[in-house]
């Protein structure tokens, strides 16, 4: 979607730190961080959120969900970690395509998500 930031950061438009790619999900810093690990999950394709997801969509949050642990390894997480997906308004959700907050280590922001 052209006005999508995340569908910017995707295609390249925007800068953004990316920690994984692969041909179906980018995991990128989140630019505001609540926590001393803070990266978004998202897949490439755009889809709004979970209330969007189709049938045909349950191989790649299958995939999402595969790779939210390896990344969180690569961050350093081995103590554990949180998993976050703020659907809607009344949800807290403020970019409309789906992203899985990876947080872990010291909370900086506790009220933030
Ligand atoms: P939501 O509130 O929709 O669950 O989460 C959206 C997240 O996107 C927020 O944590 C916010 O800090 C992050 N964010 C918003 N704009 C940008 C951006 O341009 N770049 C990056 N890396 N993160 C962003």
């Amino acid at each position: 979607m052209s006005d999508c930031i995340f569908c910017k950061i995707i295609n390249g438009e925007i800068k953004s730190n990316k920690v994984y790619e692969d041909a179906d999900i980018l995991a990128f810093h989140d630019a505001f961080p609540v926590a001393e690990a803070h990266v978004l999950v998202v897949p490439k394709k755009h889809i709004d959120s979970l209330n969007h997801l189709e049938d045909e969509d349950i191989p790649l949050v299958g995939k999402i969900n595969l790779a939210i642990p390896k990344i969180a390894q690569t961050l350093g997480l081995k103590a554990g970690f949180k998993t976050l997906v703020n659907t809607g308004k009344a949800g807290g959700q403020t970019v409309y395509h789906l992203h899985y907050h990876i947080l872990g280590g010291r909370f900086t922001k506790k009220d933030a998500l």
